[in-house]
């Protein structure tokens, strides 16, 4: 079952397919671009063309997908993820919702845009940006802790009114633990009693220094209600996210992680998958989590079927088998077969996980009453 397409093997090195089944063909090996070979052919063959092999434990099946680290060559830049997040009523939601509108406003035809959990806009010099739709800290948290990573900038907000709350601290110290970039908005700067230079030196003492008081962290002051300063926002954005040089392989087959799942009475399970590297392509076959499925239909943030989503793209999958959960990892496999075993084999895994901490729990219970 571990396996890997020749093609495949190909564009996570970046090197010519020829070259790959010519190097198969020396080792005996006799395979098309289309076929498969087994992991220990693989990594003779990457060693063969100088690249890294990162082989992880043969027990842990789900690891194998990601043997092969990209070849530099093979990278390119792609667009920042942000997420949003502050206190409680400072305008996390309006200012989400505005920068959503204008990209509307400015946009490309009959622009509506669906809620799928994430959306992109690209700002007037052309910058393409990825918002997750979902601000507040228990969602960054809980993706987190299942391990997906899946946000490169913070946006902070904060109310010019009320100046640092405890929801801001919080806040500030997730993107720390997460050491993700933060920019600061200072919101609500159409209020009269506005104050924004209380925001900056509040966050002084939380060791944000923002570039007003010649730190290094962006500060733009905005307000989500008139749209004052969301332009230069998306501008600071842009730069910070140039400044991080972000980069994924299209080429390779994708691999990305669930913001949002549902089962949808019409559709069936239905998950937004927010596309880290490669490129998910209709007909693909994954598993997700401790689900498997293949592509049905890919549906962008504008409502509309794509063929297609690289690095970065947020979009509804159809196809599932089952509903996966927020933060579980989609990875795009060779066979059914293998998706299937994959998943069959977290499924039974996270069962016997399940089953240990019941067993647990009776044991202290025995103990308590004893
Ligand atoms: P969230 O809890 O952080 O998502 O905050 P909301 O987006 O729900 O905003 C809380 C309240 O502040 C709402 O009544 C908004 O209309 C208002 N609000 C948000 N941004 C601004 C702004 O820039 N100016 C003004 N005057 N009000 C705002
Ligand atoms: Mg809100």
């Amino acid at each position: 079952p571990e396996t890997i397409l020749v093609q495949e093997l190909a564009n996570r090195m970046a090197e010519r397919v020829a070259d790959v089944v010519k190097s198969l063909m020396k080792m005996g090996v006799m395979a098309t671009m289309n076929q498969s070979i087994d992991a220990d052919t693989a990594e003779l063959v990457i060693e063969e063309f100088g690249h890294k092999v990162v082989r992880v434990s043969d027990a842990d099946v789900e690891q194998v997908i990601d043997m092969i680290e990209d070849a530099p060559e093979s990278l390119r830049s792609r667009p920042p993820i942000i997420t949003i997040m502050g206190h409680v009523d400072h305008g996390k939601t309006s200012l989400l919702d505005a920068i959503r509108k204008t990209s509307v406003v400015s946009g490309e035809a009959g622009g509506i845009t669906q809620h799928i959990g994430a959306y992109q806009v690209t700002t007037d010099t052309g910058a393409v940006l990825s918002f997750l739709d979902t601000p507040g800290h228990a969602a960054f948290t809980s993706m987190r802790a299942r391990g997906a990573n899946v946000t490169d900038i913070v946006v902070l907000v904060v109310s010019a009114e009320d100046a640092v709350m405890p929801q801001t601290i919080e806040a500030i110290n997730h993107a720390k633990a997460a050491k993700v970039p933060m920019i600061v908005a200072i919101n609500k700067i159409d209020r009269p009693d506005a104050n924004p230079q209380k925001v900056r030196t509040d966050l002084l003492q939380h060791e944000v220094v923002v570039e007003a008081m010649s730190g290094d962290v962006q500060d733009v002051e905005v307000s989500a209600l008139t749209g004052q300063g969301l332009d230069q926002l998306l501008e600071a954005i842009a730069l910070q996210a140039e400044i991080l040089e972000l980069k994924a392989n299209p080429d390779r087959s994708a691999m990305g992680a669930v913001i949002e799942a549902k089962l949808d009475v019409g559709r069936g399970p239905v998950a937004t998958v927010l596309v880290q590297n490669g490129t998910l392509r209709k007909g693909d076959i994954f598993v997700v989590g401790e689900q498997w499925g293949k592509v049905r239909a890919l549906i962008n943030d504008k409502g509309e079927r794509v063929d297609e989503a690289g690095p970065s793209v947020p979009v509804e999958v159809l196809g599932l088998n089952g509903t996966p959960e927020a933060g579980d990892v989609l990875n795009v496999v060779d066979t059914e077969a293998q998706a299937r075993e994959i998943a069959d084999y977290r499924l039974q895994a996270s069962k016997d996980k399940r089953a240990a901490a019941g067993a647990a729990t009776t044991l202290e219970q025995l103990m308590a009453k004893a």
